[in-house]
């Protein structure tokens, strides 16, 4: 390529200029997948994907069914997949206060950020979360509250929760994350055996109890016991 070499090479530049165009395109990608919530589309245009991912993979930011790496073995959940949490998650109205397990990066993050009064997050990796955290900062995030711990026991002080989104596929739905919900409360969650068949789950909270459905076939890394 000619032309001058720009001194904004810093990550928030990344991409340079044509950030806002890519991520316009990728709203239009989402479109055509059938992604409906205009809310959901609009913070979707505004977060700056390439800022999650290391400098080398930025330019694959915005291609909407790539999950990319984000060291540790783990991996960057799919635009097209955020897109689709994010809006069974809001379906209902927007969650006031979200649970999130499964940190990675903080994408995902990122965007119930934008939607949602408090976001609580909870990851096992602790460089992955303190990345994330420093990450959320730069970009003056100021309604997160990260917890490293294990997610399959939730995030009970913070609780209950308007809504609960989990980024990694649990071997069946853990009950303290059930019992985190507010009534009136929706979870979305992956379900199943790593390299098996995953199933994402929406489990509604009523007055009554639970209510539950099965949505899409779904693959995501493992949710695994314990910190590290
Ligand atoms: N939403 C993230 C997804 C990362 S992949 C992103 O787009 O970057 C799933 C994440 O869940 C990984 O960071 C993994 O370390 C984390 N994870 C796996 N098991 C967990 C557990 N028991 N508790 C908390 N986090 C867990």
């Amino acid at each position: 390529m000619t032309g001058p070499v720009s001194s904004n090479t810093g990550r928030f530049q990344g991409s340079g200029m044509t950030s806002d165009r890519t991520r316009a395109r990728m709203v239009e990608a989402l479109r055509q997948k059938g992604v409906k919530n205009e809310r959901v589309l609009n913070v979707m245009a505004e977060v700056p994907r390439h800022v999650f991912v290391e400098e080398a993979l930025q330019e694959r930011a915005y291609e909407v069914d790539k999950a990319l790496p984000i060291g540790h073995g783990q991996t960057i959940s799919t635009p097209e997949i955020v897109a689709i949490m994010t809006e069974l998650l809001c379906e209902k109205g927007m969650p006031k206060k979200v649970l999130e397990i499964g940190t990675g990066c903080g994408y995902q993050t990122a965007v119930l950020g934008k939607l949602a009064k408090d976001v609580y997050t909870v990851e096992r990796i602790a460089p992955l979360m303190d990345k994330a955290r420093r990450t959320l900062r730069d970009l003056r995030y100021f309604n997160i509250i990260f917890k490293h711990a294990d997610g399959h026991f939730g995030y009970p002080d913070g609780g209950p929760y308007d809504g609960i989104l989990m980024t990694a596929a649990a071997g069946y739905v853990p009950d303290e994350l059930k019992q985190q919900l507010a009534p009136g409360g929706r979870m979305v969650l992956p379900v199943g055996k790593d390299g098996g068949t995953q199933k994402l789950y929406v489990i509604d909270r009523t007055e009554a109890g639970y209510s539950e459905k099965i949505v899409h076939d779904v693959r995501f890394v493992p949710l695994v016991p314990g910190v590290v």
